[in-house]
């Protein structure tokens, strides 16, 4: 009698301490972080694009998901510059300031805090890399518009690699600068096609690969985005196996909802998500890998009522040229996925990774 009260007691203090050790860890560390932001990403342009895939998306391996409040600090509609500035750095500011509080006062980003940390960090986007989602990673500046000097702060880090559009930004410069050769002098590999990235698998490398923005999908892009996004974790990797942080952007979904182009949505969302696959596959194979997919903003007012010619399929309609104030889908994948879940600020997003990273 008293063994087996004995007995229970043990197994009592043993749950109780088992608990309590796993109350202290609730937050599993995380060694990699990729962040995709679906640039003008809402739930219908991601409905719109399961409907016309012969195949269920990347997207639903995500086993959690939540939504996200896109508000900026001025205005309930965002704009890409205070989107992407409330996701790298966990503050809310107005529209058009990038990586700066709404009195214009620097925010350190995550990419930043996880360079300081000694992680490789990196930037793809299919949009100049000067453009706001990309710069309110590593940028400070009270305009958007000022992509040269833009430009500039990529020289002030040490960030590992940066894919995307935009050389002329470094090289045909109004101050005459040549960035790329100052980028040169730093280390860096500057190479100008999708063919050179795919031959480099580590070091510090900067790739523009158009002078303005790469071409829409349905302009011939190709894989570009998927192809940039294997090779960039690879390099990461291969740069420091202690962890990275990278951002990678599907930038042109929200033209197609500027454009009020349904076709466009879906061809630049089934290219980002051929992008996410590559990226939840690296996390099968690469243990403390988490992936974080989710949008700035939703474009367009984008809906699919049923189509006037035939009932049985959803026509694409538009409530406006611009971006709406609606919630964004979150969809989490890999180790600490499940702490993205419920309806969420933009602004939590970079807090949950800091605090998986540890850069707290
Ligand atoms: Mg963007
Ligand atoms: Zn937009």
């Amino acid at each position: 009698m008293e063994n087996s009260i004995r007995r229970l007691l043990g197994i009592f203090c043993g749950i109780f301490l088992a608990a309590s050790i796993q109350a202290q860890q609730t937050v599993p560390a995380v060694k990699n972080v990729i962040l995709m932001i679906g640039d003008g990403m809402g739930l219908t342009q991601v409905s719109a694009a399961m409907l016309e895939s012969p195949q269920p998306l990347a997207l639903e391996r995500a086993a959690f998901t939540g939504f996200a409040k896109t508000y900026s600090a001025d205005s309930k509609i965002t704009d890409s510059a205070a989107g992407g500035t409330a996701l790298a750095t966990g503050h809310k500011t107005n529209n058009g300031y990038i990586g700066m509080d709404p009195e214009k006062r620097p925010l350190k980003t995550i990419l930043e805090r996880a360079e300081e940390k000694g992680l490789a960090t990196g930037l793809v986007a299919t949009y100049e890399i000067t453009n706001a989602t990309p710069a309110s990673f590593i940028a400070h500046n009270e305009s958007r518009k000022n992509e040269e000097e833009i430009a500039l702060d990529f020289l002030k880090t040490g960030i590992d690699l940066f894919i995307g559009g935009g050389k002329r930004k470094f090289d045909r410069r109004n101050d005459g600068k040549d960035l790329l050769k100052e980028l040169q002098a730093k280390g860096y590999r500057t190479v100008y096609t999708l063919d050179d990235v795919k031959s480099i698998d580590r070091g510090k490398v900067a790739a523009l690969l158009a002078d303005g923005h790469l071409p829409r999908i349905r302009a011939g892009r190709g894989d570009m985005l998927p192809e940039a996004t294997r090779q960039a974790l690879t390099i990461l990797k291969n740069n420091n196996p202690e962890g990275f942080f990278v951002m990678i952007e599907g930038s042109q979904i929200d033209g197609g909802g500027h454009a009020n182009e349904g076709e466009t949505i879906v061809a630049e969302l089934l290219d980002f998500d051929t992008a996410i696959r590559e990226a939840f596959d690296f996390a099968d194979r690469n243990p403390s890998t988490l992936v974080v997919v989710t949008a700035d903003h939703e474009t367009g007012g984008f809906s699919l009522p049923a189509s006037r010619q035939d009932k049985t399929v959803p026509g694409y309609k538009f409530g406006t040229s611009g971006h709406t104030a609606v919630m964004v889908p979150v969809y989490a994948y890999g180790t600490g996925a499940e702490q993205f879940t419920g309806i969420m600020e933009n602004t939590d997003i970079p807090k949950k990774i800091a605090a998986l990273l540890r850069l707290e």
